[in-house]
């Protein structure tokens, strides 16, 4: 393992890092040799494998009256908690301790979820108030297991630890300033008096005490919170895979670990998809200038993935080769757009208002145009959304292709850089496939593509190839 000695670091667990017992001892012994080794540390937890999902669908079963499937699922958890509680605490006194405070945050949940079968509804703030139990539980027991280890360790709700945001339940934002200045007044005594703070990840409260969550994936940006606050020298991201890859190894086994990316490359990176990333933990990151690294859990003395402010140059303009799928393609043309103020705000309005987001978008400067990339179940949403924002006697047809693929190529070294289009263009049209679509934005960062679904992975793989990106 690498010899880190003497640093401030913030570690973050993933839910597939904490998925029963013998992961969160293997977490735990992370977090032991690190600490042995003098650095100081703050660790985030995620809720244990897929509790947040299973929360959601109690939350569903209570609201519709389904008693049968609520209360199958109240079991599950229960078990899930009680068996890791057993399982990751050694310490005889210690699991009984922790035991009691698991039972009884489980029957807080039972109270709540019963509140809500009752009254058929839920609040945005109860429901994360419901979600929040995945962190809280997940958090126990992690300080429990660590301090059965013998580690001196500090349980914090995110509220307790600094992280307090505006009431948006749901997806609430982080209030900056006083986070920053929360964080180290509540965590710096801890680290100093040579303790690990253990901090429930994705949620946080309000100035008035209620608990709020940061949308799903948040611990990610609870960490790098976390960290910007306390000056950490690194975030690590403790997730289940080496690292971001320069294209996803199901699709072209050649597949690398990219050793290191700027905050923008790993923001184009987290967009198409990447896993482990949060992108507006990278945001916070970046205006922190804290260095984020991703790690695996099951394969810690890789180095994994090194995200900093800016890029190193290693020699390659492209970086990763990404794949979009379930996608929808939509083109409304029509002479009437021409040189029309406020064409292409109305279409896109009325996206908006319909909730549905837009992945790309492209426009020809004669205007007669506009190409639309959105989720492939949304498309027909998205058709009848711009059919009803159209005025009356306005000439427009649109069009909705469902079988189509985008392709993203990333790297910052493309910026300035003559050629990069032609040469990605001319691999693709070498293997014969047929572009579509193109949208590359100002910052040159990145180039997507539209192609046929069928057309999609040898679209990947001739980009990858030609630069050369595989092992
Ligand atoms: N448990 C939350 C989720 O699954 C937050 C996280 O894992 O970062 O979305
Ligand atoms: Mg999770």
């Amino acid at each position: 393992m690498q010899e880190i000695i003497e640093l401030k670091l913030v570690f973050k667990f993933g839910g597939t890092s904490l998925a029963g017992p013998d992961r969160i001892r293997n977490a735990c012994n992370l977090v032991k040799h690190y600490s042995l080794l003098g650095n100081r540390l703050v660790v985030v937890c995620s809720a244990m494998g897929d509790t947040t999902d299973h929360l959601l669908a109690l939350l569903s079963a209570a609201e519709e009256g389904r008693r049968d499937e609520m209360e199958a699922i109240l079991t599950q958890l229960e078990s899930d908690h009680l068996e890791a509680t057993r399982g990751a605490v050694d310490d005889g006194e210690l699991r009984r301790a922790a035991e009691d405070r698991v039972r009884s945050m489980l029957l807080d949940l039972r109270h709540i979820i019963s509140g809500i079968y009752f009254l058929r509804e839920s609040t945005p703030k109860s429901r994360d108030l419901i979600l929040s139990f995945g962190e809280r539980l997940s958090t126990w027991i992690f300080t429990c297991s660590l301090r059965s280890m013998g580690v001196g360790a500090e349980y914090f709700e995110g509220g307790d630890a600094g992280i307090v945001t505006d009431s948006e339940f749901g997806y609430a934002t982080p209030l900056l300033e006083q986070c920053l200045t929360l964080v180290r007044e509540r965590l710096e005594p801890v680290l100093s008096r040579g303790s690990v703070a253990v901090v429930t990840g994705f949620i946080g409260r309000t100035p008035d005490g209620a608990i709020t969550t940061l949308g799903r994936g948040g611990s990610d940006l609870t960490a790098t919170l976390l960290g910007w606050g306390l000056g950490a020298d690194e975030v690590w991201l403790w997730t289940d895979v080496d690292g971001l890859m320069t294209t996803d190894p199901r699709i072209l086994k050649t597949a690398k670990v990219i050793p290191q990316l700027s905050y923008d490359e790993a923001i184009e990176m987290a967009v198409f998809g990447a896993k482990g990333l949060h992108p507006r933990a990278l945001e916070a990151s970046y205006y922190g200038g804290i260095r984020v690294r991703i790690k695996n859990t099951f394969n810690p003395s890789a180095p994994g993935t090194l995200i900093t402010s800016s890029s190193i140059n290693t020699g390659t303009l492209v970086k990763a080769v990404l794949l979009l799928r379930d996608v929808a393609m939509i083109t409304v043309k029509g002479a009437t757009a021409v040189g029309r103020p406020g064409s292409a705000a109305r279409i896109l309005q009325s996206l908006a208002n319909a909730g549905i987001n837009v992945v790309m978008i492209s426009q020809s400067a004669s205007e007669s145009s506009i190409s639309l990339i959105v989720a492939r179940r949304l498309a027909d949403r998205a058709v009848e959304a711009i059919k009803r924002s159209t005025d009356a006697g306005m000439v427009q047809k649109i069009e909705c292709e469902k079988d189509v693929a985008v392709v993203a190529v990333v790297g910052e070294g493309m910026k300035g850089t003559p050629g990069v289009a032609s040469r990605v263009f001319g691999a693709v049209a070498k293997r014969g496939i047929n572009v579509r679509m193109i949208a590359q934005g100002s910052s040159e960062l990145n180039i997507s593509f539209v192609v046929k679904e069928s057309d999609g992975v040898e679209a990947v793989k001739a980009i990858h190839e030609d630069y050369g990106l595989g092992a």
